[in-house]
C-alpha cells in the first residue's frame, strides 16, 4: 500500500505530469493575508481553482482561495509519519544550538508530529508540551515516545482550552506555510507566550534552488510562500524582534534531487487508465476520492516505473558528486528558512 507521505516523498523529486504553469489569469483585487495591503493584477501562478499572488509591500506570496483542510486530511496525507520518530530537521538543530535562544524553560511546539523535536528539547533541558492535529501522531507521541503533554488541538483550540497557560518558548517548524490566516496564527502564538518570550520557526524558503515545481508546495497543503523578508516583516509588525535568520545552503541531497527533477524522463507520468499520480492532484481531491487513490495498489507498470525511477535517482547522486562544488560556489539556497525572534511586549 502506498501512503501519502511515501507518495509525496517519491513524487516530490519527480513529477513529469504538471502542466499548470504559464497560464496566469487576471485576478480580482485581493488582500494580503500578512500585511493587509490590496494586491491587484495578474496571478503569479494558477493551479486548479487557486491563484498565487505576490504582495509588493511585505513580499509574501499567497494562494487564493485558502480553505484549510480538517484533521482527517492531514492524517490521510501525512499518514506514513505517525508511527515513527523522524530525524531532527535543520530548524530543530539550529534552535537547540542557537546561542541567543533561551536554553531552558517551558516550551510549546505547534505541529509536533510524533515528537522528535520535543524529545531532543526535553533532553536539552526544556519542559516540553506540543500540539498535533494528526490524532495518530499525537497518540504515538504520548504513548510510545512518552511525551504526556501532547494535545490533538489547533493553536486556537489550545488557547481556548488553556487560556492562562504561558510558555517561555513557542516553536512552529514547517507550520506557517500551511496557514490560511497567518496574522491570527501569530496572535494566538503571542497569547500563549510569556512577556519577552521567544519564538523559533522554519518555513520552506521560496528562494530555494528548484529545477521544477515542488509538488508539496501547493494548496491545500501550503497556502503561503515565504522568503526571509516576508517572514521578518510579519514578525516585526506583530511585536517581535528578530534575533536570527538562517537560510540553509543547498546540500548534496538537494543537489541530487534537483538533477533528478531536471532530467524529466516521464517515469512517473501516469497512463490514462491508471489515473492521476501527482501528489499535487491527489491533495485537491475530495476525501473519499483521495483515499481511494492512496489505497490503490500499484500496477505492474507502475512498479516497474518506480524501480526505474529509483535507479535514475541513484544515478543522480553520482552526477551530484561532480557538480556539488559548483553549486556551493554559486551559493544556491536549500529548502530551510529558520528564524528566532523575541516578543518585545
Ligand atoms: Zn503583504
Amino acid at each position: 500500500m502506498t501512503n501519502g507521505a511515501q507518495m509525496g516523498a517519491r513524487l516530490a523529486t519527480e513529477d513529469a505530469s504538471l502542466t499548470t504553469e504559464g497560464t496566469p489569469a487576471m485576478g480580482a483585487e485581493v488582500a494580503c493575508p500578512a500585511c493587509g495591503s490590496a494586491v491587484a493584477g495578474q496571478a503569479v501562478e494558477v493551479y486548479g481553482r487557486c491563484s498565487l499572488f505576490a504582495c509588493a509591500k511585505c513580499d509574501l506570496q499567497f494562494w487564493e482561495p485558502r480553505t484549510m483542510p480538517d484533521a482527517r486530511w492531514y492524517e490521510q496525507m501525512y499518514g506514513g509519519r505517525d508511527e515513527k520518530l523522524l530525524p531532527l530537521e535543520p530548524g530543530h538543530k539550529y534552535f537547540l544550538a542557537d546561542p541567543p535562544g533561551p536554553g531552558r524553560g517551558e516550551l510549546l511546539d505547534i505541529g509536533c508530529g510524533t515528537g522528535n523535536f520535543l524529545t531532543a528539547a526535553r533532553e536539552a533541558g526544556y519542559e516540553v508540551s506540543g500540539t498535533e492535529l494528526d490524532r495518530n501522531a499525537a497518540r504515538f507521541a504520548k504513548e510510545r515516545v512518552g511525551l504526556p503533554r501532547v494535545f490533538p488541538l489547533t493553536i486556537s483550540g489550545f488557547v481556548e482550552q488553556y487560556p492562562g497557560k504561558k510558555f517561555e518558548v513557542v516553536t512552529f517548524f514547517e507550520v506557517l506555510e500551511h496557514q490560511a490566516a497567518p496574522v491570527e496564527f501569530v496572535e494566538k502564538v503571542k497569547a500563549c507566550l510569556q512577556p519577552g518570550g521567544f519564538v523559533a520557526l522554519s518555513v520552506p524558503n521560496r528562494e530555494r534552488w528548484l529545477t521544477g515545481p515542488d509538488v508539496l508546495d501547493y494548496p491545500p497543503n501550503h497556502f503561503l510562500r515565504w522568503n526571509s523578508r516576508a517572514l521578518t516583516n510579519l514578525l516585526g509588525t506583530h511585536g517581535f524582534e528578530v534575533l536570527a535568520v538562517r537560510e540553509q545552503p543547498a546540500g548534496f541531497v538537494h543537489t541530487a534531487q534537483m538533477i533528478n527533477m531536471a532530467l524529466r524522463t516521464g517515469l512517473s507520468r501516469p497512463s490514462a487508465s491508471e489515473g492521476p499520480a501527482s501528489f499535487r492532484d491527489v491533495m485537491q481531491m475530495e476525501a473519499e476520492q483521495a483515499a481511494a487513490v492512496l489505497r490503490r495498489a500499484p500496477t505492474a507498470r507502475q512498479r516497474a516505473m518506480q524501480l526505474l525511477g529509483r535507479m535514475k535517482y541513484a544515478a543522480c547522486f553520482a552526477a551530484a558528486l561532480a557538480v556539488y562544488p559548483y553549486i556551493r560556489m554559486r551559493g544556491k539556497k536549500g529548502a530551510y528558512l529558520y528564524c528566532l525572534a523575541r516578543c518585545k511586549d
